[in-house]
Order: C-alpha cells, then sequence, then structure tokens
C-alpha cells in the first residue's frame, strides 16, 4: 500500500513555518477588509498572477472601486487599464464589468456564499468559489489549486488526475479542521520549497514526514 503523510503532523509543522512566509495575497486582503466584494475580486485577479503583481494592481484598483456600484460605473477601458498587467486582464475586465448585473439579477445585489451560486459568476470557477466562500463568508470550503493537487499527491494523502478529483478526495478524508489552511499552507509551501519542479525536499520542514523521501 502506497505510504502517507501523517497528515495532524503535517499541519503542525507547517503551522511553524507558514509564520516566516508572507500570507498569500487573498489571504492578505482578507486580513485587512474582510469584505466579501474585495475579496472576490482579488481572488478572480489573483488568479494566473503572481502575488506581487496582483498586490499592486489591487491596491491601485480598490483606491478607485470598492463596491459593485462602482464597478458598474467604472469605465471599461480605464477598468482594463487599472487591472494590467494580471494574468488574463482582457478577459478579466470584461468578465468584472459583467459582475454587477450578474449578482443583480441573479442574487439581489448579495455576493453569494454557496460554491453552486459562486460559479455562476462570471471569472468563477471552482477553485475561486471555494476561496471566495471560505475567505470571505468563513464557511468550510476545500480551495484546490494546483500546489494543493500536485502536494497532495506527493504526500500520498490523495491518488488522483485532477484538481476535482483532490477536492472531492479532500472533502471525504481531510478532517474539516484542516479545510480553511490547507490553501494558504500549501500555496506557502509550493511555492518556497515544493515546487512544481525540483522540489527543495533536503531543506523543507516536512522532511522525515513526507514520504516522498522516506
Ligand atoms: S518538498 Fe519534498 S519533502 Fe517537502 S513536501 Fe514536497 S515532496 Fe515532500
Amino acid at each position: 500500500m502506497k505510504k502517507s503523510i501523517p497528515i495532524k503532523q503535517a499541519f503542525d509543522v507547517l503551522e511553524g513555518f507558514i509564520a516566516d512566509i508572507e500570507a498569500p495575497v487573498v489571504e492578505f486582503v482578507a486580513r485587512q477588509d474582510n469584505d466579501p466584494f474585495k475579496i472576490l475580486i482579488a481572488t478572480i485577479l489573483s488568479s494566473r498572477t503572481n502575488d506581487v503583481i496582483t498586490t499592486r494592481v489591487i491596491s491601485r484598483l480598490f483606491e478607485r472601486v470598492t463596491n459593485l456600484k462602482d464597478l458598474e460605473s467604472i469605465d471599461q477601458e480605464e477598468l482594463k487599464d487599472l487591472i494590467y498587467p494580471v494574468g488574463f486582464y482582457r478577459q478579466k475586465t470584461v468578465q468584472l464589468k459583467k459582475l454587477p448585473y450578474v449578482i443583480s439579477v441573479k442574487f439581489a445585489g448579495t455576493i453569494p456564499s454557496e460554491i453552486d451560486d459562486l460559479v455562476m459568476l462570471p471569472g468563477v470557477g471552482r477553485k475561486t468559489a471555494n476561496l471566495v466562500r471560505n475567505t470571505a463568508f468563513g464557511k468550510p470550503a476545500i480551495c484546490v489549486d494546483v500546489h494543493v493537487h500536485r502536494i497532495t499527491n506527493r504526500w500520498g494523502y490523495v491518488n488522483t488526475k485532477n484538481p476535482l478529483e483532490t477536492e472531492l478526495e479532500l472533502r471525504a478524508k481531510l478532517p474539516v479542521e484542516y479545510w480553511s489552511k490547507v490553501n494558504h499552507y500549501l500555496v506557502s509551501l509550493g511555492q518556497t520549497v515544493c515546487k512544481p519542479r525540483n522540489p527543495k525536499c533536503p531543506e523543507c520542514a516536512l522532511t522525515g514526514l513526507c514520504p516522498k523521501l522516506v
């Protein structure tokens, strides 16, 4: 049988590890201002964009746009210039401009918190929906991105082919107390140590626990 990481010990170790690492940008926004609008926008913009660029862009954007009304009224060209150079900024501009209308018509002007509702919003996929549900509303959700998918498979904790399978397997076996932490912890680990290529196993805090090394 394939070896799997002891999950409680792993999270205990990672708790100390992430204390020295800057929080991912969406977590940072949530700590500053727990506003579902800002968290939703920051999450959409952070997709396929590194945190340095996302942080710069959202600081600039939130000086001009702070709610759905501002987003509705801002000129599309101005919005595009404000969010440049996040990944897919042209596509995201169009999606952001559609948000106020969709939220108004489908959700009476209130940002929803359920996954099935969130994924109906333009620019919101399952990963974004889970992150918003958890970060903005404090509801249990597992946000699986490339880091969570890759690392939980390296740990032997799941055995899956894509992020959706990973989310479903984690929902079935990961203790709920870790649901809100797993994305933050594994994004931090994945960006610094457990990288997609050439993970730095000899200097990893999980050496001795991770079956990749055992
Ligand atoms: S860097 Fe290596 S030891 Fe650390 S979690 Fe990744 S695969 Fe495991």
